[in-house]
């Protein structure tokens, strides 16, 4: 039996972590449910002390290799009395989410934009979301009367980034029931797990990237396309050589020097690394929208004072093309470099 469920008709958020890490999108479902939070996964007890906007923390450390039947049916009878159940659009929030609807027989609303809970007349809950179509430009309302599960899209509510915590939480070890998977008799919904492999940092989801390097128009100035494909293609090395992922701005998707998947923004990917930094990105509203709250920001920019160097902790006025090649000497990811295409 587990020691602590969720108080009858309140909302909660449900965050899976990873090795003590919570994913992106975290803070805003904590946010959105006031504060009150289970978590679950690996280093769950980490990831519970380190989330900020923590009222109150349940965690359950479910070990390495996140298996969400077994998760869902263990968390059914904790969140049973909860009216509303937030849980972060991310990959493994939008494993559980179904899930989790299915084992306490809710309905899901998927990728909400926001959600609120209140009560009818009769004091029976009726839970509120919006949730966004056609790249979030049109806002459809979704209204349930009565308890739901809500995915909430990652950047769509303001919230801190993951490493500070919170003061005075109160945080709370949960023992969840061992369900018939988790006690050898399996489950046809969760796949075995072989082996757990480090993401490539090549290609890895950008939105679960811990560094990101993005460039922008200003990576490719006095290049042709072909030469600005190539930059980018450096970028990916350079940007795996310092143990993170490459990003890019609109400019540069758009005009097909890297892949749409490499997009940060409000229109993109949604990130939230600790280290960010900019290679000739100006800094508009629409990128800056999607970079999350990094702790550290760098920009390399020709222009001292254009938005994205305000916002960084370090500017570096150089050329950002220049910048790159010396470091992909440096690291020995220069080799393959020549596309064919040069100055414009
Ligand atoms: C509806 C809508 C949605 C959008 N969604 C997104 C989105 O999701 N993501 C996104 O990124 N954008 C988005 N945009 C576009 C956004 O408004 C900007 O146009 C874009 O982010 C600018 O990209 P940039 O910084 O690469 O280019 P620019 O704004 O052109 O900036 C280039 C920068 O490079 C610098 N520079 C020039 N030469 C050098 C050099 N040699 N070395 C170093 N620096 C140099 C310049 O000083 C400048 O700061 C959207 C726009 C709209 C209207």
């Amino acid at each position: 039996m587990p020691e602590v469920n969720v108080p009858e008709g309140t909302a909660v958020a449900v965050i899976v972590a990873r090795d003590g890490r919570v994913p992106v999108g975290a803070a805003e479902a904590v946010a959105e449910a006031g504060g009150q939070v289970v978590v679950v996964g690996s280093g769950a007890q980490e990831a519970a002390r380190t989330l900020p906007g923590v009222v109150r923390a349940r965690w359950a450390d479910t070990g390495p290799g996140f298996r969400p039947a077994v998760i869902a049916a263990a968390l059914a009878e904790v969140v049973a009395g909860a009216a509303l159940v937030i849980l972060p659009a991310s990959p493994d929030g939008r494993d559980l989410a179904p899930r989790l609807a299915a084992a306490t027989d809710r309905p899901l609303v998927a990728r909400a934009l926001g959600t609120e809970l209140s009560t009818n007349d009769d004091g029976d809950p009726v839970v509120r979301a919006q949730v966004g179509r056609v790249d979030d430009r049109i806002l459809v309302p979704v209204e349930v009367h009565g308890p739901a599960v809500v995915t909430l899209a990652v950047g769509g509510r303001a919230g801190g980034h993951g490493d500070d915590g919170s003061t005075g939480a109160v945080l709370e070890e949960l023992t969840l029931a061992p369900t018939a998977s988790a006690t050898g008799d399996g489950t046809p919904l969760d796949p075995d797990l072989v082996e757990l492999l480090a993401p490539d940092l090549h290609t890895m989801d950008l939105s679960d990237a811990t560094r990101v390097v993005a460039g922008g128009a200003g990576l490719a100035a006095g290049l042709d396309d072909a030469g600005a494909a190539g930059s980018f293609a450096l970028l990916v090395r350079v940007a795996a050589a310092l143990g993170g992922s490459a990003g890019a701005t609109r400019v540069a998707t758009d005009a097909g020097w890297t892949g749409y998947e490499r997009q940060i923004g409000t229109t993109g990917v949604t990130v939230d690394p600790d280290l960010y930094v900019a290679l000739g990105v100006s800094g508009a509203a629409q990128h800056t929208g999607g970079v999350g709250t990094p702790r550290h920001v760098v920009s390399v920019n020709t222009d001292p004072s254009c938005p994205m160097t305000a916002m960084a902790d370090l500017g570096l006025v150089t050329d950002a093309g220049a910048l790159l090649a010396e470091l992909g000497r440096r690291f020995g990811v220069d080799g393959d470099t020549a596309t064919g295409g040069g100055r414009a």
